[in-house]
């Protein structure tokens, strides 16, 4: 597999109206926007750093993951996203090297992309996603 480089950083947040004052107005970041992922009850905004983003994360429903993770831990870091050329090469290398994954197949995150989540038990407790997108 071949990761290309830091996709975006995923911040979760109680509400993304407030936190994007951070990110637009007092860190001068640009505001790309705002999406909702309803299969993963959550809405996401992002906010480009560089060759990354920032990608602030929102509930939008009790049980979702992200109200779960705020929560058990409150708001703050959530998860890193790695970009890889071939999705679907690197979950099946990754399984086969004893990785567990939270998903076996890609699932469609914001803005198009295939995505998919590396258990934190097996990367020394950090939530990993992989991501492929067009670009
Ligand atoms: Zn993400």
């Amino acid at each position: 597999m071949k990761i290309l480089k830091i996709d975006h950083i995923g911040i979760a947040v109680e509400k993304i109206d407030e936190a994007k004052k951070l990110y637009e107005e007092i860190l001068g970041l640009e505001f790309a926007g705002k999406e909702t992922v309803e299969e993963q009850k959550v809405t996401t905004a992002f906010f480009p750093v560089g060759d990354s983003e920032v990608e602030l994360l929102e509930s939008t429903s009790p049980d979702g993951p992200i109200a779960k993770f705020l929560e058990k831990r409150g708001p703050g870091f959530q998860h890193i996203a790695f970009r890889v050329e071939n999705i679907e090469e690197a979950l099946q290398e990754l399984k086969e090297k004893g990785i567990r994954l939270i998903d076996e197949k890609p699932r469609k995150g914001a803005g198009g992309a295939k995505i998919a989540f590396l258990h934190p038990k097996s990367t020394f407790g950090v939530l990993v996603e992989l991501c492929e997108r067009e670009e």
